[in-house]
C-alpha cells in the first residue's frame, strides 16, 4: 500500500534509515508479529509437497523462536515492498519523509503523488513487482533446502511459507481498489484517457463496487476478515477521491492569494486577560507573538484555556506560546499548507517572506478556498 497522504504518526519507533528514509514501527505492530508468530507456531499442514506453519516442530522452544523469526522476516517483506515504491519515487524526484510499518502493513508517507499517470503506473507497480520477486526468489530457496533438509526442516518450511505470503501480498496490493495499488495502476489507467479528478473518481467507484461484493461475500460466508478488509476498502476509496478532489481544487493557488495580509500580533509581555478580550473582540483565535520586530511564537485560544481563570491575569503570552514555528512562504501552494497543517495537526501558519511576517493563513482560509473553487467549477 501507499499513501499520498500524510498523518501525525507519533506512536511509533524510528528504526533507521535506507536509502536516506526514516523507517518506523508503528506500536500496534507488536500484537501483530506476535499474533503471526503465534498462527505460524499453531498451525501444521501438508498440501503439495508444501508444509505450512511451524507447529510439527519440535522441541517447543525451536518451534517458536523459528515462528518469531518467520514473523519479523515477513514485516521485512513489507518493508522492501514499501522501499520498492519509494526507490521509483525518490528516482524521479518526489520526496519520501519516511515508511511506517503498521497492523496492516506499510505506508510510504509521500510529499505528493505527482499527477503523472506514467509514473504514477511506475510507482504503484514497484510495490507488488518487489514482491513478486521475493515469493519467486524465496520459493526457489525453499526449494534448495527442500533438496538438502527434506520438506519438514524448520529452514524449508519458513522459505517457501515466506514466499508464498510475498506472493498473497502482491495479489492483495493488486486489488483494484484504493488504497491498494491496484487502485492506483487503475487510476493512472484511466488518467491517460481523461483528466485526473475523473479519473480518481472512476476508479474509488470501481473500489467501492468491489467493496460491497466483497462485503455481500463475506456476509454470506459469515468470514469476518472479508468483511473487515471490505470495509477498509470501501472508506479507502472514499479517502482517496476526496483527498484529490481537495488537491486538485486548491491547484494553481498559492498562500499569498488566501492568507489574511493584515495580521494583528501581540506583544510577549501581553497578559492573557487581555488577550482573551482581544480574542472576543476581534474573533480571531490565534495570534502571531512579536518582539523586536521577530516572530517569537504563535498563541492560540487553546493555549490561553489551558490557563485557569484566575491565573489569566498573572501569565504573560509570552510564557504560553508556542516556540515552535512551522512558517510557509506566500509564493507555496495552497495545497502544501493544507498538507503541512494536516501532519503538524495545528490549524494555522505564520506566512513569512524574507524574514518579514506578512500574513497568516489558517485552516479556515483553505475551507473557504475549496468551497468557493468547486463552487466555481459547478
Ligand atoms: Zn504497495
Amino acid at each position: 500500500m501507499q499513501r499520498s497522504q500524510v498523518s501525525a504518526m507519533n506512536s511509533s519507533l524510528e528504526l533507521g534509515r535506507i536509502m536516506g528514509i526514516p523507517v518506523r514501527l508503528h506500536w500496534t505492530i507488536i500484537f501483530i508479529v506476535l499474533f503471526i508468530a503465534w498462527s505460524f507456531a499453531s498451525v501444521h499442514q501438508e498440501t503439495g509437497g508444501i508444509v505450512y506453519g511451524l507447529g510439527g516442530i519440535e522441541p517447543v522452544a525451536l518451534r517458536w523462536i523459528a515462528s518469531l523469526i518467520f514473523s519479523l522476516a515477513l514485516f521485512a517483506c513489507v518493508a522492501l515492498h514499501e522501499l520498492g515504491h519509494s526507490y521509483i519515487a525518490k528516482k524521479s524526484g518526489v520526496k519520501i519523509r519516511s515508511i511506517t510499518l503498521y497492523f496492516f502493513g506499510g505506508v510510504a508517507a509521500m510529499e505528493e503523488i505527482p499527477r503523472n499517470p506514467r509514473l504514477e503506473l511506475k510507482m504503484a507497480f514497484a510495490g507488488p513487482g518487489v514482491s513478486g520477486v521475493l515469493g519467486f526468489v524465496l520459493l526457489f530457496l525453499g526449494l534448495q533446502a527442500r533438496a538438502f533438509a527434506g520438506s519438514g526442516s524448520p529452514l524449508t518450511i519458513m522459505l517457501s511459507d515466506l514466499g508464498l505470503m510475498n506472493l498473497m501480498l502482491m495479489a492483495f496490493n493488486l486489488l483494484p481498489a484504493f488504497p491498494m495499488d491496484g487502485g492506483r495502476l487503475l487510476r493512472a489507467w484511466f488518467a491517460f484517457r481523461m483528466p485526473y479528478v475523473k479519473a480518481t473518481r472512476r476508479a474509488s467507484d470501481i473500489g467501492k463496487i468491489f467493496a460491497t461484493l466483497m462485503f455481500l461475500v463475506g456476509l454470506s460466508t459469515l468470514n469476518f476478515m472479508l468483511l473487515f478488509v471490505a470495509f477498509f476498502v470501501y472508506v479507502g476509496a472514499s479517502e482517496e477521491e476526496k483527498a484529490t478532489e481537495i488537491s486538485v481544487s486548491l491547484e494553481g493557488i498559492r498562500v499569498k492569494d488566501i492568507m489574511s495580509a493584515k495580521v494583528q500580533v501581540v506583544v510577549p509581555d501581553m497578559n492573557l486577560e487581555e488577550l482573551k478580550e482581544m480574542m472576543f473582540r476581534e474573533k480571531h483565535r490565534g495570534y502571531p507573538v512579536m518582539s523586536g520586530g521577530a516572530l517569537q511564537g504563535i498563541v492560540t485560544l487553546t493555549d490561553l484555556q489551558n490557563v485557569p481563570e484566575a491565573e489569566r491575569a498573572g501569565t504573560r503570552v509570552g510564557s504560553v506560546m508556542a516556540r515552535k514555528l512551522y512558517l510557509i512562504g506566500p509564493q507555496e501552494e495552497a495545497s502544501t499548507a493544507m498538507k503541512m497543517m494536516n501532519e503538524l495537526q495545528i490549524r494555522r501558519l505564520p506566512v513569512m517572506d524574507e524574514g518579514q511576517l506578512v500574513g497568516i493563513v489558517s485552516r479556515e482560509d483553505l475551507v473557504r478556498a475549496i468551497e468557493l473553487c468547486s463552487e466555481l467549477e459547478h
